[in-house]
């Protein structure tokens, strides 16, 4: 069920974007909060549409708990993922996709994973980062230690960018699509609040920053997004290509200032990954 003092805000935001130059967002906290009017109407009588199981749910506005947070985090990724469902913005690849590709994993994830787009195995699939690279970026996960279900993946576009006719590959996203569907990447992020952001691949640092630049610039120093740490390091597509030691060492290294950055252990045996 969606909740009526949310929608109204979204409503409007999206006016103001569509009919005016302005970009508008709204915080995780303002967000949290609208969920709360919600709760606080669902607790009242005279509320008979609500149902009891609807109500367990509810987040008390003084003080969320941990567990109902992620819970309510889990309802407006919900909401934002209905809209992505039926999103238009960008006709050809409305047209020319099997589906959208959200995001998936924790709502309440310390990392978040940012690609650049889906392609044809994610478009088939529809979850992010499923093909010969996804299996790469689990494996990374994984020697982090976490498991994919631990951490959230999610790319600026939501949709394949599409090929001529009888063209196979992917093509990297415009820096119109990505603009156009940056809005939806942001809500992501507002709502999961993850404590690193991880961009992977320039494609996605500009499509996340608009900002253009070498990967021998960008990875493996610290950046921010609205406050939030940001670590930059190649997309595990480059790891295909590039399959020395030397390059996955790089990746490696990046991965770990995250895990310091989280105060995660790490082994000897970490340490000495690809060297
Ligand atoms: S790429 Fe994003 S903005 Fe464009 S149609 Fe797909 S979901 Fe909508």
């Amino acid at each position: 069920m969606r909740q009526p003092a949310l929608e109204l805000v979204i409503a409007a935001l999206e006016k103001i974007r569509d009919t005016s130059n302005h970009a508008p967002r709204a915080s995780r906290n303002a967000l949290a909060q609208l969920l709360s009017i919600y709760s606080v109407a669902a607790s009242l009588p005279g509320t008979p549409e609500l149902c009891e199981g609807r109500r367990a749910t509810c987040v008390s506005p003084k003080r969320p708990q941990p567990q109902q947070t992620a819970s309510h985090k889990a309802e407006m990724l919900a909401s934002v993922r209905e809209r992505v469902c039926g999103c238009t913005k960008c006709a050809h690849l409305a047209s020319s996709r099997t589906q959208t590709v959200f995001g998936v994993g924790n709502p309440d994830a310390e990392i978040m994973f940012i690609g650049e787009a889906p392609g044809a195995d994610e478009d088939q699939q529809g979850e992010p980062f499923v093909g010969r690279a996804g299996q790469l970026l689990t494996k990374i996960i994984k020697a982090m230690g976490f498991a994919r279900e631990d951490v959230y993946i999610a790319n600026i576009l939501k949709c394949r960018p599409d090929m001529p006719a009888g063209s196979f590959g992917n093509r990297a996203p415009t820096p119109a699509e990505m603009q156009t569907c940056r809005p939806y990447l942001v809500e992501q992020i507002d709502i999961i609040q993850p404590r690193v952001l991880v961009a992977l691949g320039a494609v996605a640092v500009e499509g996340l920053l608009g900002a253009r630049g070498t990967m021998r610039e960008l990875r493996g120093r610290w950046h921010s997004y609205n406050g939030m740490p940001l670590m930059i390091t190649y997309h595990p597509a480059y790891l295909l290509r590039n399959q020395s030691p030397s390059e996955k060492r790089k990746v490696w290294e990046d991965m770990m200032q995250v895990l310091e950055r989280l105060e995660k252990p790490i082994s000897e045996k970490q340490r000495n990954y690809f060297l």
